[in-house]
């Protein structure tokens, strides 16, 4: 069975990288009945934070990435940690060296000065153990110090390493804290991990934590470093090319559904398929899908899948998105009425909305209530002209038969009574209604609002 998981560090916010990473974990696991876990690397205690812990599983809640089984608190691991490095020193596949810093530093000085490798060989890998100084003392690795290792990658390939690059790592330090490095592999181990997915800045990791699997006899995990995203100038992304943080993006008002399509499509292909389903993306997503080169952030294409998301969405979640939006947004919920009138609103202004605020502003006439203030442009079409036809049309819309035909053979006839087209008065109209210029039909909204409502605005509007 298949197990993945996310592991981030809680430094700050959960970071559209991150994001990604833990969208691909979870379409992973998803997609093959497998197990998404969720790990806090929070062994760096200077700069853990659970204010960051927090905002990260906001970020996961608000994507919908849920995890199995319990958080586990790397930290809280460390004595299993430690354990594992005395039973590699055990075994003799790790040692103590006293060696200290002084000597290390002299070591690299007389290294660099010869131009050999400044890598540390410490003399107590091969010095008696049984024999040692009362000081304080490291557990280092023995690394194999010949020939070559591989790391498996299923994005990069196969990755060659000359051993004789590699140092004999620490695995324990002389306050008896574990390395991070240890740390990651153990937690792997025992939480079954059988996939990695994260970014390639932690494929020089890979080497060396493939160091600790071998000693200790476990199974490396298939392993898939994905490149990191960049923006759409090429560079690496950063704060210059717009918004970090996952959550950010809810706050701009992107559906959770059109930025898990997005951020699955960046860095990872299925055929030509840009829109699709969280069913979909679950049963396509796989590695070899994933690309060897850095992807692109570009908006254009998240507005457009997130204008496509909301068409889509049915409405009962697509009100569950905009009242999150809105949370998010800092703005305050809407009222019982209001989200009446918006459900039955939905399908007149989903279309053609490329974020939710879109949607919210061609929304309005069903959000806001009398008296309603026009806006300027509104302004313009309730002059007095307007206001006149609008005072001889109320009346005729005392029908019996609120429906869409009624109304438009009663505005079609007034119309031509008139002489004129239904156009000139659909200006007046959407003041009146809306007190925008620009809405949603004037049929659709006079059905959305109801015979009652429709008249009392015209009838204020008249005046
Ligand atoms: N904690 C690491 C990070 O946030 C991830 C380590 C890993 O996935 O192995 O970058």
């Amino acid at each position: 069975p298949v197990v993945t998981r996310f592991a981030p560090s809680p430094t700050g916010f959960l970071h559209i990288g991150g994001a990604r990473t833990a969208l691909f974990n979870w379409l992973y696991a998803r997609g093959r009945g497998g197990k998404f876990l969720l790990r806090i690397e929070d062994t760096d205690r200077a700069r853990s934070t659970p204010e960051a812990t927090e905002a990260i599983l906001q970020g996961m809640a608000w994507l919908g990435l849920d995890h199995d089984g319990e958080i586990v608190s790397q930290f809280e691991n460390a004595p299993r940690h430690a354990a594992v490095a005395q039973e590699l020193l055990a075994a003799g596949k790790a040692y103590k060296c006293f060696a200290t810093q002084e000597e290390i530093t002299a070591f690299r000085d007389a290294a660099r000065a010869e131009g050999k490798s400044t890598l540390y060989r410490s003399p107590w890998r091969d010095a008696d153990q049984s024999t040692h100084p009362d000081a304080p003392f490291v557990i280092r690795i023995k690394a194999p110090q010949a020939g070559e290792s591989v790391i498996r990658d299923q994005v990069q390939g196969d990755v060659t390493i000359r051993n004789d690059q590699l140092d004999d790592m620490v695995l324990l330090r002389s306050d008896g804290t574990p390395v991070y490095m240890l740390a990651v592999v153990v937690d792997d181990h025992d939480m079954g991990v059988t996939h990695v997915i994260r970014g390639d800045d932690h494929l020089n990791n890979a080497a060396r934590q493939m160091m600790i699997y071998e000693a200790m006899g476990w199974d490396v995990p298939v392993w898939a470093h994905i490149p990191l995203i960049h923006g759409p100038d090429g560079k690496k992304l950063s704060k210059r090319h717009g918004a970090l943080g996952a959550q950010e993006y809810q706050a701009m008002g992107y559906p959770a559904a059109g930025m898990r399509n997005y951020l699955a499509r960046l860095g990872w292909s299925h055929g030509d398929d840009e829109f699709f389903t969280d069913a979909q993306a679950k049963e396509w997503f796989n590695l070899g899908g994933i690309g060897k080169s850095p992807a692109r952030f570009d908006l254009k294409k998240l507005e457009n899948l997130s204008g496509q998301h909301i068409a889509q969405t049915g409405d009962a979640a697509l009100q569950q998105e905009i009242d999150a939006y809105l949370t998010a947004a800092g703005q305050p919920p809407l009222s019982d009425a209001q989200s009446t009138l918006l459900a039955r609103a939905l399908y007149c202004v989903k279309e053609r909305a490329k974020t939710l605020p879109e949607l919210l502003e061609k929304a309005h006439f069903a959000l806001t209530s009398r008296p309603i203030e026009a806006d300027e442009k509104a302004a313009k079409a309730l002059d007095s002209v307007s206001r006149g036809i609008l005072r001889e049309l109320t009346p005729q819309l005392q029908t019996d038969s609120w429906c869409r035909e009624t109304l438009e053979d009663i505005l079609n006839a007034f119309a031509t009574s008139k002489d004129t087209k239904f156009g000139k008065l659909a200006g007046p109209l959407r003041a009146a209604l809306a007190g925008r210029a620009v809405t949603p039909s004037v049929f659709d909204m006079m059905l959305v609002l109801g015979q009652e409502e429709t008249l009392a605005r015209l009838t204020d509007a008249a005046q």
